[in-house]
């Protein structure tokens, strides 16, 4: 916006005397007074120089000016300068409320006198003054909230380094089977408080991303289904540590929306956990799903604390926390609903939030497009044809001392037409190279016993294991695991949480590659 001129009026009448009127007692009265004959010049003069108010007649020659008054207010480079319009004495009061509609601060009918012209501009200017201090305070308040969002976002990346460090002391002392039972109870509250944390920063990291437009989603055509059984597998200990039961209708497996899974999942586990936190322990939680046309609806539904009604439209704002005092280790920081609609606006659909009141239970739905049956055939370069290899399937090998890690991972991967073979300890995992011969291995880094490491370089040593692309899957950071991946013959890393279609993507990369090398 371009700064306007302090005290300068800018006169527009196409009749000379009453221009030179109208300027003589401005400028006597020790404005600064710029003149225009006409609505073009007025606007040309705009461009190039802005005064602080137009005093504008209504009749002239070339356009009307109502039409400059409009254009004035319109563009948002003008829209600040006030204008008062000036018109013929036989004007009705609906030509003047025309006027005003057309954005006029104010209106005069000839004959004006030169006090009540100099009042009403000294009242507008009075006004032009007020507005300008509030334009000044919002450009203070946007720049304070915008250095705000990039303090949150320094503090939450700062925050997150010290924790994979503390991450992977607490994954070292699950390797070892031995631990005195007081070293293992401290080992799990260290873990559970790490997850809590990590949890709040990456709120604190997702909002920052949104804010700034940085989230990435890696959409893929996804089973409904998967997507909530995904959330309950990771909801599950949540809900269990309070005593909930999770009553879960899935969708049949045709029902199918564009998105990311990782996304998709995090919406309904916050919405999941926030049913937890909000409800008394030992209650039932509901999550379903149904089609309504072109859409397929989730609900969230328990009997837990309820939403006051004047505190329902709240709950998505950043921040807002309906009951503040909750015991701080269950609450969040406000942030999670904010989050979640946003996630779900960038799916393309909607979240909302329904209570019958106070100790009343709460439901939350959550509306997606569903992708229709042309577009949700599977891509079919991934499906084997009359059961020969097509270029694409694979024969992985998930290793994983998580049962419903292995479990998920390896139905999401099946889906795809992938054949999939699990393993729980590193031991089974290299008996079952050698019956299974797989493309890919993915190992998880931190297992009791045999680690993901050594079985990676017992697995290499196998007749068979020079041509497996072999991937260590880890909750640490990249560059905590490289050195030790490298020696011990991984191909590539993935950090937690991994997405199906991820895994595709770095095994055919790796594997491609590979070919080539051979
Ligand atoms: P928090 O981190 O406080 O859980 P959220 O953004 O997830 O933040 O939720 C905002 C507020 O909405 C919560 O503080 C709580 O008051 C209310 N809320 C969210 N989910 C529920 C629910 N299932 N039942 C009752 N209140 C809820």
């Amino acid at each position: 916006m371009m700064e306007t001129s302090a005290n300068m009026i800018l006169n527009v009448d196409d009749d000379e005397a009453s221009r030179y009127a109208k300027s003589r007692v401005l400028k006597r009265a020790g404005y600064e007074v710029i003149e225009a004959a006409s609505g073009n010049e007025a606007l040309r003069i705009l461009k190039n120089s802005l005064p602080q108010l137009v005093l504008l007649d209504v009749k002239l020659p070339d356009i009307s000016g109502l039409e400059v008054c409009q254009k004035i207010k319109q563009d948002p480079y003008s829209s600040h300068v006030m204008v008062l319009q000036i018109s013929a004495s036989h004007v009705t009061v609906p030509d003047r409320v025309q006027g005003l509609e057309c954005g006029a601060d104010s209106y005069l009918t000839e004959p004006v006198e030169s006090t009540e012209l100099l009042a009403t501009v000294r009242a507008l200017l009075r006004l032009y003054k007020r507005e300008e201090e509030n334009r000044q305070l919002l450009a203070q308040l946007r720049e304070a909230d915008r250095q705000k969002d990039d303090f949150l976002a320094t503090l939450a990346h700062e925050l997150r380094n010290p924790l994979h460090p503390i991450r992977g002391a607490v994954d070292r002392l699950r390797l070892d089977a031995q631990l005195d039972p007081e070293v293992q109870f401290s080992r799990d509250v260290i873990d559970q408080q790490v997850d809590h944390l990590t949890r709040l920063i990456d709120d604190l990291l997702d909002i920052a991303r949104i804010t700034r437009d940085k989230l990435e989603l890696k959409k893929e055509r996804l089973c409904l289904a998967d997507v909530l059984r995904c959330a309950v597998d990771s909801s599950r200990s949540f809900l269990e540590s309070r005593g909930h039961q999770a009553i879960v209708t899935l969708p049949p497996d045709t029902v199918q929306v564009e998105g990311d899974m990782v996304r998709l999942t995090q919406v309904v586990v916050n919405l999941l956990n926030n049913a937890a936190k909000y409800t008394a322990t030992g209650e039932k939680i509901w999550l379903s799903a149904r089609v309504d046309g072109g859409c397929a609806i989730v609900s969230v539904k328990d009997t837990g604390v309820g939403i006051e009604p004047d505190k329902l439209p709240h709950v998505f704002e950043k921040f807002y926390q309906v009951d503040s005092s909750l015991e701080r280790s269950q609450s969040g920081l406000g942030l999670g609903l904010t989050l979640t609609r946003r996630l779900v606006e960038l799916h393309g659909g909607t979240l909302e939030a329904r209570s019958e009141g106070l100790g009343k239970g709460s439901e939350f739905l959550v509306s997606l497009p569903i992708v229709s049956d042309q577009e949700s055939s599977p891509p079919a370069e991934l499906v084997p044809s009359n059961g020969g290899k097509s270029q694409g399937y694979l024969r992985i090998l998930l290793v994983d001392d998580g049962a419903r890690t292995r479990e998920l991972y390896s139905m999401l991967l099946r889906r795809r037409g992938h054949a999939v073979e699990t393993a729980a300890d590193g031991e089974t995992g290299i008996e079952m190279v050698k019956s299974f011969h797989p493309d890919v291995v993915l190992l998880d880094v931190a297992m009791p016993r045999l680690n993901g490491f050594n079985t990676c370089s017992r697995m290499r040593e196998l007749p068979s294991g020079k041509n497996i692309v072999m991937i260590a899957v880890t909750g640490w950071t990249r560059e905590e695991v490289q050195r030790r991946a490298d020696e011990s013959g991984f191909d590539g890393i993935l950090v937690k949480p991994v997405g199906v279609q991820e895994i595709l993507q770095l095994s055919s990369t790796l594997l491609e590659r590979k070919r080539e090398a051979s």
